[in-house]
């Protein structure tokens, strides 16, 4: 795996095959709508589109995440989007307000409430295909405006879910070697020259892999393994004597 995370574009393809995936489902789910609630259930059972996104998909990335980490972050297409805005964006640095995760509380009462209960976006597949736009846009507007990362970090409801469930997983990126990193000098994997590059970025989740703990924040993106010369990224097995209480 930790191979696979060292290839230049093994990623990236990916991601890009999930984006083109996601463009997919929202094309054939638009025009698929009913107002009648027992049609709508039957939708939810028997429609592709909605049996891919919350039979397959939504349960998979859960089980993924409580077993092995955060790889559906991995290959995210909205990281793909969050990376394009932040480039061309304003960079601005995150504000108070979404540093205390307020941002994502709304968010999560906006899916639950509004979009699920009221409008059963998990039933109709074209109001899932809307849902689905609205993330994108919203994902790609909020990375115009602030810096690298930031709507990964303090604003995207799904990845903050899957770092809480990926607490007890198995596995963690780490460094192979402390002293490697104490000795060198251009810490590239967080250094500011390499924040916006397409591979081998510095870690724009504001992450210093020789001192992460648990890794609830790391998106496995695998931007350190790239950035790192020493090749002194590793992802491995945790110590699961401390994984829950360290950070
Ligand atoms: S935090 Fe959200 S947008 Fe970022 S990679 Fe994870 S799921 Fe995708
Ligand atoms: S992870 Fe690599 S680039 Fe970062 S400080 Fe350690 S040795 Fe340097
Ligand atoms: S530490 Fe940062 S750069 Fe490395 S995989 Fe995690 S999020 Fe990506």
């Amino acid at each position: 795996m930790n191979n696979l995370f060292k290839k230049k574009y093994f990623l990236i393809l990916i991601q890009f095959f999930t984006l083109i995936s996601f463009v997919f489902l929202i094309y054939v789910s638009i025009g698929i709508t009913t107002k009648d609630p027992a049609f709508a259930k039957i939708l939810r059972n028997t429609n592709l589109a909605n049996l891919i996104v919350w039979s397959y998909w939504w349960p998979l990335i859960i089980a993924i995440s409580i077993l092995f980490g955060r790889f559906w972050c991995s290959i995210c297409p909205m990281e793909l989007v969050v990376f394009i805005g932040s480039k061309i964006g304003l960079k601005n640095k995150p504000n108070k307000f979404l540093k205390s995760h307020w941002l994502i509380t709304l968010f999560y009462f906006l899916i639950l409430i509004v979009g699920i209960h009221t409008f059963q976006i998990h039933r109709i597949p074209q109001l899932m295909a809307i849902y689905l736009i609205f993330l994108f846009i919203f994902a790609f507007v909020s990375s115009l405006i602030w810096e690298k990362r930031t709507f990964c970090t303090y604003i995207c409801p799904i990845g903050h879910l899957l770092g809480f469930y990926s607490l007890i997983s198995l596995k963690k990126l780490s460094v192979k070697d402390k002293n490697i990193c104490e000795k060198c000098n251009v810490k590239d994997c967080i250094n500011k020259k390499n924040d916006y590059k397409l591979i081998g970025r510095s870690c724009t989740s504001e992450i210093y892999p020789a001192k992460m703990k648990n890794g609830k924040d790391c998106i496995l993106c695998g931007q350190c393994h790239k950035s790192c010369k020493k090749d002194n990224i590793i992802i491995k097995n945790k110590n699961r004597s401390n994984y829950l209480f360290s950070r």
